[in-house]
């Protein structure tokens, strides 16, 4: 056995992630799909009195049930479902990352099979891969939109215990529309599906969430995260609403006390800001439909977007030009189907930044 004794299937993987490059080398950062405004002074002033109340008992574990937590979450998850969510459907942990490992740790394993349909996330496979659960990945048509019949008949083939759906989707934007969420939720018996809502709160006018579907489906479960419409990605809390045995069901594989009082603090202290919070998302949804239509403008392909992420091409050399928008001090991602670009949505500024910078880009490709 070589040393480290390293899992076989992992050696020689290096670990993933996109590049973090040094702000003052490229200032303008548009790669991973951050909200470009920081919370409020009033929303940080809350954050530090209730960090401070909390560091007070900080000899002692947490609510390990984060009751408050959850009671919160599914209060602001309601506004998105007549028929409301209820605290014990709701589940949350260090992230939606760590919500779907979770998942996966506990509907998954050996000899299960986990499913999606590239383009899709780019971790969901690492994730099946540390739960030693079989991935396997259909595909997405040339618009990036999902065959319904398609997608049916690989669930029926395969018997995944674990759909993974982002919606809008990871890198392309494309939201699913309900039809195709109940259809794959029927075709997928028992198996779970997830509908990955990271992007949700950014959808356009008119595209519903998965969350009204939650009363038709008892094998649906919606993710949802603070780190991007919220604009809270530094505080890691992700989180999901589903039928509570399934939220029971995780809480068998969860670590004791995986949600630290500091955490719990802190998104209380967001959530109780959230409509300042999310008053942005109105700004930041313009700005992507102005990209969208300033790309196209360009004679670009572009893919429709109900995310806070445009991905657009499609570009012989991409790297080249990802290459060339770096040394104008721009980062956007070089992700999605070979040729395409993705950059998340910034502020006015800095969306004029890689405007310019993509012009002079595509002028002068050396
Ligand atoms: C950004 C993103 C997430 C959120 O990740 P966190 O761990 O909550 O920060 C989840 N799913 C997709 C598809 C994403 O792009």
């Amino acid at each position: 056995m070589a040393f480290p004794p390293i899992r076989e299937e992992l050696r020689g993987l290096t670990p993933y992630g996109a590049p973090q490059l040094p702000l003052d080398r490229v200032p303008v950062q548009l790669n991973v799909n951050e909200n470009p405004y920081g919370p409020s002074s009033a929303c940080v002033a809350d954050i530090a009195e209730s960090v401070a109340a909390a560091a007070l008992t900080l000899n002692r574990y947490p609510d390990r049930e984060f009751v408050a937590l959850r009671t919160a979450l599914a209060a602001y998850l309601s506004r998105d479902t007549e028929a409301g969510v209820t605290p014990d459907q709701v589940w949350a942990a260090n992230g939606s990352n760590e919500v779907m490992l979770q998942i996966l740790q506990a509907f998954g394993g050996p000899g299960r099979v986990a499913l999606s349909f590239a383009p899709t996330y780019s971790m969901y496979p690492e994730y099946a891969r540390d739960a030693m659960t079989e991935w396997v990945v259909g595909h997405r048509a040339e618009d990036f939109s999902l065959d319904h019949e398609l997608a049916r008949d690989l669930i029926e083939e395969r018997r995944p215990s674990v759909v993974l759906l982002p919606s809008p989707n990871n890198p392309t934007g494309t939201a699913l529309p309900p039809e195709a969420v109940s259809l794959l939720c029927e075709a997928a018996g028992n198996g779970l599906v997830v509908v990955d809502e990271a992007y949700g709160e950014f959808r356009r006018a008119g595209t519903p969430s998965a969350l009204a579907l939650l009363p038709r489906h008892r094998n649906l479960v919606v993710t949802r995260t603070m780190s991007k419409a919220f604009a809270l990605a530094g505080a890691r809390l992700g989180y999901l609403a589903a039928d509570p045995a399934i939220c029971d069901a995780i809480r068998v594989v969860r670590l004791p006390y995986h949600l630290s009082a500091v955490t719990q603090a802190t998104a209380l202290a967001a959530l109780r800001h959230g409509p300042e919070l999310l008053s942005r998302v109105d700004d930041l949804r313009a700005e992507r439909d102005a990209t969208v239509t300033w790309l196209r403008a360009q004679g670009l392909d572009v893919a429709d977007s109900d995310a806070n992420f445009v991905l657009f091409g499609i570009f012989p050399d991409r790297h080249a030009v990802w290459e060339g928008l770096v040394e104008r001090g721009v980062l956007i991602r070089e992700t999605g189907p070979d040729g395409w670009l993705r950059v998340s949505i910034g502020t006015p500024q800095e969306m004029g930044s890689f405007r310019q910078a993509l012009t002079q880009v595509m002028e002068d490709p050396s």
